[in-house]
């Protein structure tokens, strides 16, 4: 579903990118595994079209994404740091895609009703966000970006501001969401527990380049360098 060919992007004289090459299989959970400034959140900028690359090709369904219209690329993200509505309850949040796509009141309500199902809040329609819970607002932003009916869902650091018990609880509903809706999650995290306990398949960054990319047995058992046996062998 995605494609990077050769992909490199600088800031100035920083590399932040050099020489990206990512194949993602449609109905996949991807992550992307590295250190603080490794380049995580810039490859899903990529994705999510809000920032160009200087060098190589994104290819979105087979399609140069440049050519792919905003709309047509049904990608959103989840970020750290939840960035929902404040002054809109939990309904309204949810709904602001669907609004925005002119989907009948009806279809929303159902599509409400199914998303808050899908990470657990039920019943939460009334609620102003002020008055959740962080973990109850990340499920609200996981619904609200999962009402746009994404092909792929971004999740930059999604868990890491929870503590430890709910952070185990989200990784465990997070990859049965994605199981469920069988479409392509690329998940961002510092952190190769929660990596190696969520998904199919990761890439291991490092000063903008992708050590090492396998299934989670595959990186755990043969880390391919000094710097992923280091980093995977880390306690937290
Ligand atoms: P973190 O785990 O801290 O979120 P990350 O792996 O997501 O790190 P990125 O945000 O992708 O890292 O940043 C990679 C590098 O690019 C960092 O060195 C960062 O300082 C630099 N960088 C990111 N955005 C910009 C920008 N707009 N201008 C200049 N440098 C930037
Ligand atoms: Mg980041």
């Amino acid at each position: 579903i995605l494609e990077f060919a050769k992909v490199a992007l600088s800031f100035g004289d920083t590399a932040v990118l050099k020489e990206i090459d990512l194949v993602l299989e449609s109905g996949k959970f991807y992550t992307l595994l590295g250190p603080s400034g490794s380049g995580k959140s810039t490859i899903l900028k990529l994705i999510s079209g809000q920032l160009q690359a200087d060098a190589g090709q994104i290819f979105f369904e087979g399609q140069v994404i440049n050519d792919v219209p905003a709309e047509r690329r049904r990608v959103n993200t989840v970020f750290q740091n939840y960035s929902l509505f404040p002054n809109m309850n939990v309904f309204d949040n949810v709904a602001f895609g669907p609004r925005l796509k002119k989907m009948a009141e009806k279809d929303i309500q159902d599509k409400v009703r199914e998303m808050l199902g899908l990470v657990k809040l039920s019943g939460f329609e009334r609620r102003e966000i002020s008055e959740l819970s962080g973990g109850q607002q990340q499920r609200v932003a996981i619904a609200r970006a999962l009402a746009n009916d994404p092909e792929v869902l971004l999740l930059d650091e999604p868990l890491s501001a929870l503590d430890y018990k709910l952070r185990k609880e989200l990784q465990q509903e997070l990859r049965n969401i994605q199981k469920r809706l069988g479409i392509t999650f690329v998940f961002v995290t510092h952190d190769q527990e929660e990596a190696l306990a969520m998904s199919d398949w990761i890439f291991v960054m490092h000063d903008g380049l992708i050590q090492q990319n396998g299934t989670p047995e595959d990186i755990y058992d043969e880390p391919i360098n000094h710097f992923v046996a280091d980093f995977i062998g880390e306690t937290n």
